[in-house]
């Protein structure tokens, strides 16, 4: 039966696998009441002057950052990631929306060269409108930040639906920008299920902009709907993404980064690193490393802030337990893990090597804490391994040679590289970029402005009569 508004969904402890509050299962008239809302604050909110917008998100950035403690507990609770990931989550959702409270009146257009002076070709960027904003569990937070601040720098107003599974943290952020004082229905929030909520949203005809960041067969079914409705989509979705270690790289840092990148949130991250590529000559040795160091991983609820969580829910579980009967009985050999923890929703660090290009462990999104070793000779092989998946999200190269780690980041498949560290620490404004059957997005720096604009072109004639 469809929900009504009124109906309510439970919050589950992954830690304990207990409700611990509920949330409004919205169906299709709350989104529609929420996009109604949208629709009638959004003239108001692209008139006001850019650096007015930009104020009002340093002042949700402030607020952000002066309740740490408070939302990063929520976010460990509701996902069941350690607090200090929490906290961790904290911070990055703050310095994103800072910097969208800078950029917001740096949004420019260009002008155009001309056949004659007496023409003017000039563009404007210009918001979509309305932008539906629908997420995954896994990062909320930072999802929440990634998402809305771009496109309400820009001038848009915004419905957000988080997920079903841990809705809590993106609640508290709006609240918050509720308390910083954006107008009512410039940022919106509706929970409830996707295929109810999720599905009337992105399928409302007074939508102008989707942004989805989830499992790639669900962008497919979005995609559908933004097709029906010609709108525009932004799709961030699943990855495979491989950590490359050659013969020449510093193990001391590669090894702690390779582990934390596919145990960080127990491996429930889009960019997580769940493939090892590693020269032939260090296999051993490296694989050897990453054992006693997978083992010592300590997993735990999230308040004992341990390294590990559980996964966030029964369905997870069941999804990451199945790749663990399947591996070995595909042919992987287990070097460490590859069983489930001691009770709960937990998994054992798990790595896998003698795997073969073929299987489902090296093809497919685990997303929990199971990482694949494929041995290579050459970084002509290395290559083809790194891009024999279908995603292409973001690849990580280990080397001291510097012509070999931009050769490697030229030719990979991948909307984002890092060399000698996990993903972007230490950039400002990366981009978060996707090829492949991860994605398109133009997500992360300063390009995420244009991603919520639609550029007008205008061309004068000059008639300067005397
Ligand atoms: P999911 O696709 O099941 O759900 C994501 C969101 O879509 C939820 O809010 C859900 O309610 C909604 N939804 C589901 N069906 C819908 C429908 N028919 N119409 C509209 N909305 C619908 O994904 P998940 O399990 O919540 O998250 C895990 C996935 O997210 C993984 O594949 C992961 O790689 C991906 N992810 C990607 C990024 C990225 O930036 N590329 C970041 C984080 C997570």
């Amino acid at each position: 039966m469809a929900a009504r508004t009124g109906d309510v969904l439970e919050i589950i402890d992954p830690a304990t696998q207990e409700a611990f509050t509920t949330v409004a299962a919205a169906g299709a008239d709350d989104v529609g009441a929420a996009v109604a809302a949208a629709r009638r604050a959004f003239p108001a909110w692209a008139a006001l002057n850019a650096s007015d917008r930009g104020a009002l998100l340093r002042r949700w950035a402030d607020l952000i950052i002066s309740h740490v403690e408070e939302l990063a507990a929520t976010e460990a609770r509701d996902v069941g990631k350690p607090l200090s990931g929490g906290r961790m989550n904290v911070f990055i959702a703050h310095g994103i929306v800072d910097y969208f409270s800078g950029a917001a009146d740096k949004l420019t257009g260009v002008t155009l060269p001309t056949r004659s002076p007496d023409y003017l070709g000039l563009t404007l960027q210009e918001p979509y409108g309305v932008c539906a904003v629908v997420l995954p569990w896994n990062v909320p937070l930072v999802l929440t930040a990634a998402n809305v601040a771009p496109a309400l720098a820009a001038g848009n107003t915004v419905v957000l639906k988080p997920s079903e599974v841990a809705p809590l943290g993106p609640f508290a952020l709006v609240e918050l920008a509720r308390q910083a004082g954006f107008p009512p229905g410039v940022l919106n929030v509706v929970t409830g299920l996707g295929p109810e909520a999720g599905a009337a949203l992105t399928s409302h005809p007074d939508v102008n902009h989707i942004s989805f960041v989830g499992s790639t067969a669900t962008g497919r079914a979005i995609m559908g709907a933004a097709a029906r409705n010609l709108v525009p989509v932004k799709l961030e979705l699943g990855g495979k993404s491989p950590n490359v270690v050659f013969a020449d790289a510093d193990l001391d840092v590669a090894i702690p980064a390779i582990v934390a990148s596919i145990t960080e949130n127990a491996g429930q991250n889009c960019y997580a690193g769940s493939r090892l590529v590693v020269e032939a000559s260090i296999q051993s040795e490296v694989v050897e490393r990453l054992a006693a160091a997978m083992s010592a991983v300590r997993s735990g609820p999230w308040d004992a802030d341990l390294d590990m969580g559980p996964l966030v829910n029964a369905t997870q579980y069941r999804r990451v337990t199945e790749f663990l009967q399947q591996a070995p009985a595909d042919g992987a050999r287990v070097v460490v893990g590859g069983a489930p923890g001691d009770g709960g929703w937990y998994v054992q660090p798990t790595v896998y090597d003698k795997v073969e290009p073929g299987m489902r462990v090296v093809q497919e999104e685990v997303f929990g804490p199971v990482l694949a070793v494929q041995p290579f000779a050459g970084t002509a092989q290395a290559l083809e391994l790194m891009n024999g998946t279908d995603f292409g999200l973001l690849a990580c190269i280990w080397t001291n040679d510097v012509s070999r780690a931009l050769s490697v980041a030229k030719k990979v498949r991948a909307g984002q590289v890092a060399v000698n560290q996990f993903h972007d620490s230490g950039v400002i404004g990366f981009p978060f970029n996707m090829q492949k059957d991860s994605g398109f997005s133009r997500g992360g720096g300063y390009n995420a402005l244009r991603e919520y604009t639609q550029e007008k072109a205008v061309a004068v004639r000059l008639l300067d009569r005397p």
